[in-house]
Parts: structure tokens; sequence; C-alpha cells
């Protein structure tokens, strides 16, 4: 893609800092020097982002657009130079300046538009679509304010708002010529035509325009530039009035464009939670029918065939329910503009739609009110009313067996559109997101739909993208793995597998190790720097790491904690391998209990911490603000995962993959991908324990769990809730009481305390196992070689054989 050295790229720079910024390599900020990198890169790009588009023009090949909500991309500027070639370059240039390459990249503002892995996923897949040389488009939301910055203060999580384009953004490009408009609210009025046929006009909507901004996605050396395009809100042209400032109209005037931004106005940062707020609505039917529209736009540019031919040429992946408005979206345009009869259009809309179920968390599940969405999207409700109609009529008379279940299946139930079920009646594919997930869905939460539509369902087990999460945040590992088993393995990771043959090869495992060690000493310098705590780099680094959530259970971790730190009190000189224990998690910021446990962490850190008796055995830090590029600066450096979600709740989690690709060790339970993750490595490689899914959906279904008896069967439990109850950690003896009740009174709902024991004696093994590092090494070695499995160009390739049928 370049023909740069280190000498020209040098020069480039130079010119940049020039023309751009009227600076010298010398006086430039290291941000001028950050800009300077990416307007060469983006000079590299527009080329061949132009050729990519061409070729999927002339070609006429099949294209693939994912909704998302959420884009959870983290900083490019790395990437990018590694995806085309410079990485290399540009580092040995930056060190030639007397530069630190990360204090440059670290310049740009990490784009969190999404919560978690939801996010984070959809991030992995179009970098593995890009770089499988796939014609593979994103479509999200240019949301003004991303997920909010965390601060710590006084151990309380405080949110700041993240206005992440304050700065210029480099990557992005204004499209306005292809703005379109989103209408809103307002009545529809039917007339009947005189062949019978209705004819919908809508008045008095509120008009709304959707502009995109294009950021490339560079695929891996292969010259393919694809596309994610970001709509923004703006108002419409043609409602911008021309008010003078005296006018009583003008204030309600400057409301109405504020309210219009407001649809692209910020990220709701609720993670595996429903909130049935109308501006969210009208998020989700704002990307929806720009998408659509889009969409089609792009297949009458580039063939000349009718609408119906769509599904030959286009297919569209939804991610999760909050796109699931495509299914009334394209109803609605079909019919109502394009002049379809129902039928037909039903027969294009679910040949068009794929959709990817992420959870079966209750509190997830979307329920949107019946009058929320007559009232702003009317017509859209009519549609989906008859899709009901319809729906509900052909389960009675086709299958007479769920008769009595109607209820259960219906899209709307006691006033309330359940999304899931509009998006299963309304698509061809639907998918989980581990085989787990998938059972459970056919099995459990979906069994009646999966009776319906048997052929529908398959699993998609999650992914991440090795180029990310192995070759750019550890380049000390992957440097080595390429000296025993060559390049190969960045083009096609399964090809990991051949480090099996090195398990055993003593020189190979010292240098794995050295790479972990200088990972730690990285760490733990920047732990130093943020919070003045110092780390023992001889120390297990024991991670935990991911959204703040009950069900993720960080406070079985912190019990854990505690339990150590009790036992090393009774006994200072007890014989144990020396742990430091990282967290990094937001906490929705309504999400009480989940604030508190990282109250409750804070605590307990700065009581382990500055106990004397506790020497160097135990530390415990969290680290505020987790977001992407925190997450790339802590996994080289963990050696032990925990994946320790309630079995069943997890749906696959893609942390997980990202930790064991870094050689660490997963302690986890048998839940989403770690049962997949087992399942490769085997169980002499990975730490399994606690209750499974079906005993865990068994106690859901018919109780028989009382924590109560655990807290007074077991000491070790009722000393640790007894602290947690009696002020021990905190200020006041009140301070953690909704957790203490939670588990006491409200038995527990996550089985903490239940799999506590079994967690503790895990504990205790992998203590054990550390001591023989050659083990340890070879365990890790291991993880790296079936981690190929888990890279997300495995995960695409299935969804395109499968699919997707590019
Ligand atoms: C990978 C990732 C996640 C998902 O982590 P899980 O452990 O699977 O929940 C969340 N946030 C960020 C920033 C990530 O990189």
């Amino acid at each position: 893609m370049h023909n740069y050295d280190p000498a020209s790229f040098h020069t480039a720079i130079e010119g940049k800092l020039k023309r751009k910024h009227r600076t010298t390599l010398e006086e430039a900020t290291d941000k001028e020097i950050y800009y300077s990198i990416a307007s060469i890169i983006q000079d590299l790009v527009m080329p061949k982002w132009f050729e990519t588009n061409q070729e999927i023009q002339q070609n006429k090949s099949k294209q693939v657009y994912y909704i998302s909500m959420e884009f959870l991309i983290g900083r490019l500027i790395e990437s990018n130079l590694q995806n085309c070639g410079l990485l290399d370059i540009c580092n040995q240039t930056l060190l030639d300046l007397g530069r630190r390459p990360e204090r440059i990249y670290e310049q740009e503002h990490d784009a969190a538009l999404g919560n978690g892995g939801l996010g984070r996923l959809a991030a992995c897949f179009l970098d593995s679509i890009a770089s499988l040389g796939y014609a593979g488009h994103g479509s999200g939301i240019r949301y003004r304010y991303g997920l909010f910055e965390q601060r710590i203060i006084h151990g309380n999580q405080v949110e700041l708002p993240d206005y992440w384009l304050k700065e210029e953004y480099p990557w992005e490009t204004r499209k306005p010529d292809e703005a379109v408009e989103i209408r809103f609210g307002g009545t529809v009025h039917e007339h009947k035509r005189r062949d019978g046929s209705l004819e919908i006009s809508y008045e008095n909507t509120d008009s709304v325009m959707a502009v995109p901004y294009d950021v490339p996605v560079l695929g891996y050396h292969n010259e393919v530039v694809n596309t994610l395009r970001l709509w923004s809100a703006e108002l419409s042209p043609a409602e911008n009035k021309g008010l003078s400032a005296s006018d009583q109209q003008y204030y309600h005037h400057l409301d109405h464009i504020h309210s219009i931004e407001q649809i692209s106005g910020f990220l709701y940062p609720d993670d595996s939670t429903f909130e049935g707020k109308e501006l969210r609505l009208k998020q989700q039917y704002f990307l929806v029918s720009a998408t659509i529209k889009n969409i089609i736009a792009n297949f009458r540019r580039n063939h000349d065939l009718p609408l119906s031919m769509m599904p030959e040429y286009t297919v569209i992946q939804i991610n999760d329910t909050h796109p699931s408005l495509a299914v009334p979206e394209l109803m609605r345009i079909l019919m109502d503009e394009e002049g379809y009869g129902w039928e037909k259009a039903w027969q294009i809309t679910t040949n068009l739609l794929a959709y990817t179920n992420h959870t079966t968390l209750s509190e997830a599940l979307e329920k949107w009110p019946v009058s929320m969405i007559q009232n702003l999207l009317p017509r859209l409700y009519m549609i989906i009313h008859e899709i009901n109609e319809r729906f509900c009529e052909q389960i009675y008379t086709t299958h007479p067996e769920l008769r009595d279940k109607i209820h259960e299946l219906a899209i709307i139930s006691y006033e309330q559109i359940h999304m899931a079920h509009l998006a299963i009646v309304g698509s061809f594919s639907v998918n989980g997101v581990a085989k787990i997930h998938t059972e459970i869905l056919k099995n459990k939460e979906m069994k009646n739909f999966y009776t319906l539509y048997p052929k529908k369902f398959n699993n998609k087990t999650n992914g991440i993208t090795h180029r990310r999460w192995l070759q750019q945040v550890n380049p000390c590992l992957a440097s080595k793995i390429t000296d025993v088993i060559g390049p190969r393995w960045v083009h096609e990771p399964h090809k990991l597998m051949n480090l099996l043959r090195y398990t055993n090869d003593a020189p190979f495992l010292e240098t794995m190790k050295d790479c972990k060690q200088h990972s730690k000493h990285l760490l733990a310098k920047y732990v130093y720097e943020q919070q003045g705590v110092k780390l023992n780099t001889d120390s297990i680094f024991d991670v935990q790491i991911k959204r703040l959530h009950e069900y993720k259970r960080q406070l079985m971790n912190v019990f854990h904690i505690i339990y150590l730190y009790n036992e090393l009190k009774d006994n200072p000189n007890m014989d144990i391998t020396p742990r430091t224990f990282i967290f990094a998690a937001k906490a929705a910021p309504s999400y009480h209990l989940a604030k508190e446990v990282i109250k409750l962490i804070h605590h307990v850190a700065s009581v382990v911490n500055n106990d004397p008796d506790i020497k160097d055995k135990l530390k415990v830090v969290f680290l505020e603000n987790y977001n992407v590029s925190l997450a790339e600066k802590i996994i080289p450096a963990a050696e032990v995962s925990e994946q320790i979600s309630t079995a069943s709740k997890e749906a696959s989690g893609t942390g997980n993959m990202k930790m064991m690709m870094n050689g660490a060790i997963t302690c986890g339970t048998l839940d989403g991908a770690n049962i997949e993750i087992r399942d490769f490595v085997g169980d002499d490689n990975i730490f399994i324990f606690g209750l499974t899914a079906e005993q865990v959906l068994d106690y859901y279904a018919h109780g028989g769990y009382d924590a109560k008896s655990i807290y007074h069967a077991d000491v070790r439990v009722k000393r640790v809730l007894d602290q947690l109850n009696g002020g021990v950690f905190g200020s006041q003896e009140i301070e953690f009481k909704d957790l203490f009740y939670n588990i006491m009174y409200h038995n527990d709902p996550f089985f903490v305390l239940k799999d506590f024991g079994p967690y503790v004696e895990t504990h205790e093994m992998i203590d054990r196992a550390y001591r023989d590092q050659n083990h340890w090494q070879r365990m890790a070695a291991t993880n790296i070689a079936h981690s190929g499995k888990f890279s997300s160009d495995r995960t695409i390739m299935e969804y395109v054989s499968d699919i997707w049928k590019l």
C-alpha cells in the first residue's frame, strides 16, 4: 500500500508538519506529530478506499451491512499503521526522532461508541471482514458523547462526559451529499385506490437529517478499505426557518434544533440492561431508517434491478435487537414507497435480515410500550400490529400444539412490543454467540420459536481479531511466536496450533516467560504512574476486567481476596504465592449494587495494600476508566484470567479469548465460550469450577437454594460476610449493607456463596501450579496455540458461509 522507508517517512512527517501545522520536527507537539501521521495514512487510504468501492460496484458482489448501536473501536492509529504495513517504519522513525511512539499514539482519543463486549465484537468483525477481503460495512451512530469517562473519587465512581470530538477526528469524512431524511411522529392517512389497494400518506411529521460520516476500515496487507458509516442527526435544511432574535419562535426553534441533535447526542451507558427511554427509541429508528435508505440507494446505484432482487446481492446483520425496527421499516418502504404488496414485501424483508441474539438475561430483553411506538412511529406500529396478527394466525392454523402458547410467542402482548420476537419472526437467521448460549436459546428461552422455525437457529461462537489483540498489543510475544512457527499465523490464525510442537521446548518457554515479565513490568510502571502503588512483578497477575455486573461476580473475587487476607492475618508466615489482583470495570451510572462493588474493591485494596503484615504477598489494584486502550495495556500482562460469571448468564464473553491468546490461564465457570476454551485446551490447561448452567437453571425453576445455610455452615463465608456487614471495610458499619442484604435476604441471586468454596479451592490449585514455572508456561503455550480458533476471522468465515453467502 505504500513505498515508504524510514527516511522518506521522516520527510513525509516533516512535510505534513510544515504544511498543516506550520511547525518543525523539533518544535512539534506530540499531538501535531500524531495528526501528521494520521494524515499520511489517510492519503494512502483514500485511493484504495475509492478502488474498493469501484470494485464492489463493478463485480456486483454480494455485500453485508452490519447494523449496530455500538462500535467500540478504540484507537485506530496503530492498527491502521499495522494494516497498511507501516507500523515498524513509523515506530523506527519516531524513535530516531527521539519520540516515544506510544506517547504519539495515545494522542488519539479512544473512541468509545460502545459499552462492552457487544460493541467490541462489532469492531473486531469489521477488522476481520476487511482483512478477509469481503465487502462488508458497519452502520452505527456518531454519538457526540461516547461512553462516560470513569473517575474514582474516594473509592466512588464518578462519571464525566466523554466529548471525544472536541478535537478533530482525523479518520472521519463527512458525506453531506448522502444525507437522508428521517421522519418521526405525525399522522397516517390511508386512501383506497380504485383497484382496492391502499395508498398511505403521512402528515405533520418531524424531519431530521441523518448525515453520514465515514471511517475507513483497513484490511490487513490486502489493500481493501471498507467503510464504517456513522450517522449524525442534524436539522433538516427545509426546517431551518429564518427567524430573528426578537421573534418568540426563535427560542423554540433553538430548542427544536437541540432536541434533534440530541438524537445522536450520547451513548446510553447501560450494558445488558434495558431502559425504555424514548430518546433511545428515537436513536434506534434513526439508525435503522438511515441505514436502510442508504442500502437501497447503494443497490440502485450498483444494479439495474427491482428491489425484489435485493436479497441476492445484500444481507443485513442486526447486532442484538437494538436495530430490529429494520423489520417494519423495510416493510414500510417496500409497501408505502415502492408499491409492493404485503406478501412480496414480507418475502424480501425476511430474506434480507439476519439477527444475532446476545443475551438471555430477562432485564436486557427489549420491550417497548405500545403507546411509545404508536406516538413516535405511528406507521411502523400499524405494520408491527399486522405482522403480529398474521404471525399469531399462522401459529393457530399451522401449529395447533402451540395454540395455548400464543400469548408467550406474540410480538405484542400486555401493551408491550417484544423486540426479540419481532427480530426472530422477521429474519431468516437467528444466531447465538457460543455453543451453550445457542443451546439455551433453542431449548429454553426461545424454545417455542425453535419449534416453529428450527432451520433459522444457528450458532456462531464469537471471536476477537488476533491482529489487534495479539500482534499489536503484544509485539514481544508475537515476534517470539513468529520466530518458531513462522509468520503464516497472522493470515491464518489456526496455524498457531503449530506452537503445540514447542510446549516442551525449554528455550521457547523461557522466551515466553520473558515476554510476560516484560509486559508485567510495563503494566507495573503504568500502575505506579497512575496511583503510586508498587506492584510485585514476581507475583501472579490475576485479572478481572469487564463491565461491572452482578452476574459477572466481581463480588466473589473480592470475597476470595478478603478470605486470603484473613488467612494471612491469622498466619503471617503462610506459604502462598504472592498475588496481585487487578480490576478494571465501569458500572452503569444508575446501577447501585455495581457501584457498591467498586467501592468495596477500593476499601479492600486500601486495607490490604496498607497492612504491613501482608508485605508483598497480596496487592489489590483497581484501574480507572476501563476502555479498549486500557485493556490493551493489561491483557499482555495477565496470567490468570477471571471468567467467573454465574453459569448460563454470560452469552459468550470475549475478554476470556483475549487473555487466553496472550498466555493467561482461565479460571472460570462452565459458561459462555469458557466451555469451548476448555474443550480445546483440555481440562489440564484451564481451571474450571462451580455450578453448571443446568444446575443454575434448575435452581431458578424449582428453588432449593438457601444462601443463609451456607453462611451458617461455612466459617470462611460467615467471617467474610460479617466483616462486610460489620464495617471492617469502610468507614462505617452500614457502608455495605446493601451488598450484605442482597446476599442474605434476597437469597444470593447469583450464587456467590454457593460457588465460593469451589472457587477458593481452585485458587489453591492455581497457587500450587504457578510454582512449577515450566509447567505453567507449558499451559500458557497450549492456550495460545488453541486461541487461533477464537480469532474473529474464523467467526466471520462461518457467518459468510452459513448466513451471508457472500
Ligand atoms: C473485550 C472487551 C470487553 C468484553 O469483555 P468481557 O470480559 O467479555 O465482558 C469489554 N470492554 C472492553 C473495553 C473490551 O475490550
